[in-house]
């Protein structure tokens, strides 16, 4: 049983390296940074992982995804993740090497390589989250 809920835990949205994934979520677009080498980083940094270049831009992805994998948590940790719910990871279609997470609330009917869909979870006034659930 799932005690009450608590305010949601607020990403930092203005980090160098992460701060232009929030700002596209904010206005319900997905994105990804691409290195000139087409190096796809997720969770992004400030340097490619395959070339060490610092130059990098983002581009919009269509934010359909893949299911690969998901687990069911039940045992409340937090009080601002009410339990059950249902943590996701997918591949991104354009870009299937790029795994993202997402949570689903309760206990989902799942099934592996299912197509998913991004939407964007609004955790402040400016402050939006990219999440994942079956498509519609
Ligand atoms: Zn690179």
């Amino acid at each position: 049983m799932s005690e009450p809920e608590a305010p949601p835990l607020l990403p930092v949205t203005d980090d160098h390296d992460t701060g232009p994934l929030f700002e596209a979520a904010a206005r319900g677009e997905l994105v990804v940074r691409v290195c000139a080498c087409g190096e796809v980083s997720h969770l992004p940094t400030s340097y490619c992982r395959r070339c060490g270049s610092s130059e990098g831009t983002w581009r919009p992805v269509s934010g359909r995804a893949t299911l690969l994998s998901w687990t069911t948590v039940t045992h409340q940790l937090h009080p601002a993740f009410p339990t059950p719910y249902t943590i996701v990871l997918v591949s991104l279609e354009e870009h299937p090497q790029v795994h993202m997470f997402g949570q689903l609330a309760g206990t989902p009917d799942l099934t592996a390589d299912q197509p998913m869909e991004v939407w964007f979870q609004q955790l402040a006034e400016d402050v939006a989250i990219p999440q994942w659930r079956p498509a519609g």
